[in-house]
């Protein structure tokens, strides 16, 4: 419950896949696997929620992954069709139940597969739907926006989507000065803030001149001084606080709670599964401006499903630029799209 996850939390095992696959089954060659912070409530007995369940001792892990059938039987299924799960296990290959897959359309991400776990994925409806339903902007009327986890998976898509909905200032906050500079120069961030180096609350008072009236929090830090009235906080994730004991969402400082309530602050907890029938349109949406060039796209590409909990712990720690994905196994077939 307390403790940072290591990479000496995982061991890969060599077995060999039954000889065949029964009706209703698929068997898959994985392409990519994500890691991603939920994860970390996975290795407790106790998740905290009810949507997830806890990884089991010895047993092989899952999360979201997208790979290639090679031999169906199930009905929805043919040979070479793309699909993708957020129950993938951690195998190089996987007969699975067909049920549980979904096909995805690899023109939607010109090609590159691994979006569909990113930001043409679950990370990408999380930013998007985030601020939609919890982030009440109105374009044209001058609001700032401040993201924290900044330069990861759903905070690089969040602070331009602020922008694409049309908030009029952008200021991120991340964990090293390469980071700062890719939001400004690249992603189109009007400022950013290293958390690690001097005060936070002051340089933001400096950088959003008119206070903040959406704060996309991905990390659980306090900027309750720069807020607005009647502004909001989109409640993303906490991950400070994942490797501690703290029930989610952690209940704010007495002080800071009282300034939230003074100023009539929005603080609603926000969960992405539970706006599925908002996934399709928002796959489209993200795919469009992703296309139309309006969606920079970062991510973190590491090798080897020997190196997952290599992945998962540098993750946790700050050392992925936008999504960080595991490569399993490429798929050559797609260089022609
Ligand atoms: P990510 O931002 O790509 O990766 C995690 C990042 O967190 C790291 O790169 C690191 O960046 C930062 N970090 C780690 N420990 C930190 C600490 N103590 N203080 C400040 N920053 C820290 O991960 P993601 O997949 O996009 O997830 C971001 C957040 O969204 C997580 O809290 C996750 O739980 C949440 N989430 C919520 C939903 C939902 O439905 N509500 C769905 C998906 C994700 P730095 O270098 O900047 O420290």
């Amino acid at each position: 419950k307390n403790g940072n996850p290591v990479a000496e939390n995982f061991r890969v095992e060599e077995v060999n896949l039954p000889d065949n696959i029964n009706e209703g089954q698929v068997q898959v060659r994985t392409l990519y696997l994500s890691v991603d912070p939920y994860m970390r409530c996975r290795m407790n007995e106790d998740t905290g929620s009810d949507y997830i369940s806890p990884w089991q001792l010895s047993q092989v892990v899952d999360g979201g992954g997208i790979g290639i059938i090679e031999e169906s039987k199930h009905t929805n299924f043919t040979k070479g069709d793309f699909v993708t799960s957020f129950y993938w296990p951690w195998q190089t290959k996987v007969i699975l139940d067909g049920n549980i897959l979904e096909k995805v359309d690899p023109q939607l991400v010109d090609g590159h597969l691994s979006y569909f776990l990113g930001a043409i994925g679950m990370p990408g409806l999380t930013s998007l739907i985030g601020i939609q339903e919890k982030g009440h902007i109105t374009a044209g009327s001058n609001q700032t926006m401040v993201v924290s986890g900044a330069a990861g998976a759903c905070g690089s898509l969040a602070g331009q989507i602020g922008h694409l909905m049309g908030c009029s200032r952008v200021v991120g906050i991340c964990g090293t000065p390469e980071k700062c500079l890719l939001l400004t120069s690249e992603l189109g961030f009007d400022a950013a803030i290293n958390y690690k180096e001097g005060s936070v609350a002051e340089q933001l008072r400096e950088l959003c001149p008119s206070g903040v009236d959406v704060y996309f929090d991905n990390v659980g830090g306090d900027i309750s001084d720069t807020m607005n009235q009647d502004s909001h906080i989109i409640l993303c994730g906490q991950i400070s606080q994942y490797n501690k004991d703290v029930p989610y969402p952690p209940p704010l400082p007495s002080a800071v709670e009282a300034i939230r309530k003074e100023r009539n602050i929005t603080r609603e907890r926000f969960l992405v599964l539970n706006f599925k029938d908002k996934f399709e349109s928002g796959i489209l949406q993200l795919s469009q401006w992703f296309k139309e060039g309006k969606l920079k796209i970062k991510e973190t590409m590491i090798n080897g499903l020997e190196n997952m909990g290599a992945a998962f712990q540098s993750m946790m720690t700050g050392g992925n630029i936008g999504k960080q994905i595991v490569c399993i196994s490429e798929e050559t077939s797609l260089l022609s799209l």
